[in-house]
């Protein structure tokens, strides 16, 4: 990615301090200073930088700077289902609702879905996303991101197992077939430009054994990661020992599914046993809080998984089951839930900010993100922290003093409203609250119409049309 961007005289947060330090050690030197970025990283961050000829240059005065932020799990497939899953526990959710749309999924349907959710991620600051898609078309994910230079990690759901609620003809006939769709994907996009291929098995209930085993040896030879869902709710666990006599992360753990290049989605339930595998293992765990609780899944222990060293990150989920995509909900409705279980300050605020940026980053295994650093990708999320809570809104006027730390306005104020600019590798893709159509790759307007017309269809396939 060629050019060069000054962003000049944001107060930056950079969030390279020590990332055990308490306190706002993890925040870094949170200072006013110019940040340039040149083909895609950041490659200086002084006072008083001098604009170069032909150099964009960005006045950011008066916002906060923070590293692009981090999703660690998302469902582009899901995005057109927004609104027809409501009020249902997670495995009715599933067969009733989101197996059957998902398998009535065309390309067409799925490349709206990936566009819509790329479109909303990246208005509310996530640069960096962690998907998993449905068991076909996934190509489309990876297509729809591409233009926007985004850092996407995504993968095919992995399912070859009959059951309530699996369509017909929906599975992979086996675990060979569902690994050439695996291998297809892989070799189109793993490494091309900012886009990682992802080995992601469903759950383990919509996997057989074999594929689950073959999947992991395929992730292995390949050096890819691995993502899945876990010990989301108290009736798939239940399942879960039913058939396979064991705890979750036990069947997880004999199956191979386990290492340190493992992120689980959830880990709400978890005993001692099973959390002891996760450290022995190293696996990092993606904390979807917002779903959590409209699903009635539980509250996730992050205390422990931390001090066990495990690696956090945030995720929105599937539009079905949250139903907004914003992480910075999730930033706040995590610090709120382990507030209420554990206690206030128990996980202070920065440890939220540490999910959304340099540890979720961790999580997911990608090392040139999540950071405002020389060498890290150029991604910078530009903050208005006086701004109001919701467009046309009341405006706050009690912005933190110039150089305070500003923690408490990130966490547990900020919302979407307060992002005035997102810059991907560089490149404002949100300027002014608005995104730029010809950075996107495509109008967010036509396709909001394109995705109404997607939703009809695709609902009717699926025999669920109103
Ligand atoms: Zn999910």
């Amino acid at each position: 990615m060629s050019g060069s961007l000054l962003i000049r005289g944001a107060t930056l947060v950079p969030m390279d301090g020590a990332p055990d330090a308490a306190g706002d050690g993890p925040l870094g030197s949170v200072r006013v200073a110019d940040l340039r970025v040149r083909d895609g990283r950041i490659v200086a961050i002084a006072d008083d930088l001098i604009p170069e000829a032909d150099e964009a240059v960005l006045d950011a005065r008066g916002l906060h700077a923070l590293p692009g932020f981090v999703q660690g799990h998302v469902h582009f497939c899901q995005t057109l289902f927004r609104g027809l899953a409501d009020d249902l526990p997670l495995m009715d959710w599933l067969r009733e609702r989101i197996w059957p749309l998902e398998a009535a999924h065309d390309a067409s349907s799925s490349r709206a879905s990936a566009e819509l959710s790329i479109a909303e991620l990246l208005r509310g600051g996530a640069t960096t996303v962690q998907v998993m898609e449905s068991v076909h078309h996934a190509e489309q994910a990876f297509l729809a991101a591409a233009p926007t230079g985004m850092t996407v990690l995504a993968g095919n759901c992995l399912v070859d197992q009959d059951g309530p609620g699996v369509p017909a003809g929906w599975p992979s006939a086996d675990a060979a077939s569902a690994l050439r769709i695996c291998d297809d994907l892989r070799r189109a996009f793993d490494g091309k430009g900012r886009l990682r291929y992802v080995v992601s098995p469903r759950f383990v209930l919509s996997c057989s054994e074999d594929l689950l085993r073959d999947a992991a040896a395929f992730a292995r030879e390949h050096d890819l990661r691995l993502h899945t869902h876990a010990n989301e709710h108290p009736g798939e666990v239940e399942e879960v020992r039913r058939r396979f006599g064991v705890s979750y992360i036990e069947a997880l753990a004999k199956l191979d599914q386990l290492g340190p290049g493992t992120a689980l989605a959830h880990c709400v339930h978890t005993a001692d046993l099973e959390r002891d595998l996760m450290q022995q293992h190293g696996v990092s765990v993606l904390h979807c809080p917002s779903t959590n609780l409209k699903l009635g899944s539980g509250i996730a222990p992050l205390v422990d998984y931390e001090a066990r060293g495990l690696s956090l990150a945030l995720g929105s989920d599937g539009a079905p089951c949250n139903n907004r995509f914003s992480v910075l909900t999730e930033l706040r409705q995590a610090a709120l839930l382990q507030a209420f279980a554990e206690g206030p300050g128990a996980w202070p605020a920065v440890r939220a900010l540490v999910a959304l940026t340099s540890g979720g980053a961790r999580a997911l295994g990608v090392h040139d993100v999540g950071k405002l650093e020389v060498g890290a990708r150029g991604d910078v999320v530009l903050l208005d922290l006086g701004a109001g809570d919701a467009a046309g809104g009341p405006r706050r006027f009690d912005a933190p003093a110039e150089g305070a730390p500003p923690i408490s306005q990130l966490v547990w104020t900020a919302e979407d409203a307060a992002i005035r600019h997102v810059v991907v590798g560089g490149r404002l893709v949100v300027r002014d609250g608005g995104l730029d159509p010809d950075v996107l790759g495509f109008d967010p307007e036509e396709l909001a119409r394109r995705g109404a017309a997607e939703r009809r269809a695709v609902s009717q396939r699926a025999g669920l049309a109103r």
